[in-house]
């Protein structure tokens, strides 16, 4: 399923395609449920040249210079692909088509992914963006922010990153990988969390992002999509095969309804720095007060 860096993937590839192009005309699959939100006058009514393309978390906000645009979610399954004139695409929901005739198609099996078509000056107010939390590329992340983001939360660590009102644009694969970056149980609390784990939780979510892009980055679609594809993940999908940094086996269990990939070594349940501080330092404590 598309997370942050895919989207972002999809927004970069937008901007690229619609670059020095106008869009002449869009047509919608009737009935497809991808518009279930959406005024279907005004998504025929987008034209002219892209203004921009922003995103929030997992969704994209595009921008058309007659002043329309829509909120795009890619759902489970959906992409944007450009394609040749007359070239057939399965399972093409929407499409959008440039002066020089190509055409870019949001293409979604299982149509879970949505486009909602509004005047721009709309777009940031929609219900789903609007209630959207940090976004840890846009916004940036800091130890601050993330505890301010997470703050009052009674959440398992990784079901806490998960929810897209404290921090927008991570899912399943990608929290799980933070985690495992940051050497952190995804069962911790985030009351439970010392300052050095908090550090080490801001680099495992931004150096998370950073390789998804790059992996995206080299023009391939990312594996969540290919059957077959080599895994690229350090722990996610991976259950049952030796991790890639202790060779412990990878181990899964169901966290608040979705499969969670961890390493039992790397990321102990207990707090690793206290546990290390109290067997060197026994005698300290017995004298202390
Ligand atoms: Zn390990």
């Amino acid at each position: 399923m598309p997370e942050l860096p895919e989207v972002e993937f999809a927004r970069r590839s937008l901007e690229r395609w619609f670059e020095g192009r106008q869009l002449v005309r869009t047509e919608a699959e009737p009935g497809a449920r991808t518009f279930r939100d959406c005024d279907l006058g005004i998504f025929k009514a987008l034209k002219g040249s892209l203004v921009g393309i922003d995103r929030k978390g997992k969704y994209l906000m595009v921008r058309f210079s007659n002043k329309l645009g829509f909120v795009g979610h890619l759902g489970m399954t959906g992409k944007f692909l450009k394609r040749a004139p007359g070239e057939e695409v399965k399972w093409s929901r929407a499409r959008f088509v440039l002066d020089d005739g190509e055409v870019i198609h949001f293409q979604d099996m299982r149509l879970f992914g949505r486009i909602d078509a509004v005047p721009a000056v709309e777009l940031e107010g929609r219900p789903a963006v609007a209630k959207l939390g940090v976004d840890p590329l846009g916004d940036g992340l800091s130890v601050e922010r993330l505890q301010e983001a997470l703050s009052g939360s009674n959440q398992e660590l990784k079901v806490a990153l998960m929810d897209q009102e404290r921090i927008a644009g991570l899912g399943n694969i990608h929290a799980a990988e933070a985690l495992f970056r940051a050497k952190l149980h995804p069962e911790r609390s985030v009351a439970s969390l010392s300052p050095p784990e908090w550090k080490a939780l801001v680099k495992g979510i931004q150096a998370t992002i950073a390789f998804a892009l790059d992996v995206e980055g080299d023009g391939e679609e990312i594996a969540y999509v290919e059957e077959g594809a080599p895994n690229p993940f350090l722990v996610y999908g991976r259950a049952g095969t030796p991790c890639r940094k202790c060779k412990t086996l990878v181990k899964s269990f169901t966290q608040a309804g979705r499969t969670t990939h961890f390493c039992p070594t790397c990321q102990p349940k207990q707090r690793r720095v206290d546990g290390d501080q109290m067997r060197k330092r026994p005698r300290a404590r017995r004298y202390r007060g």
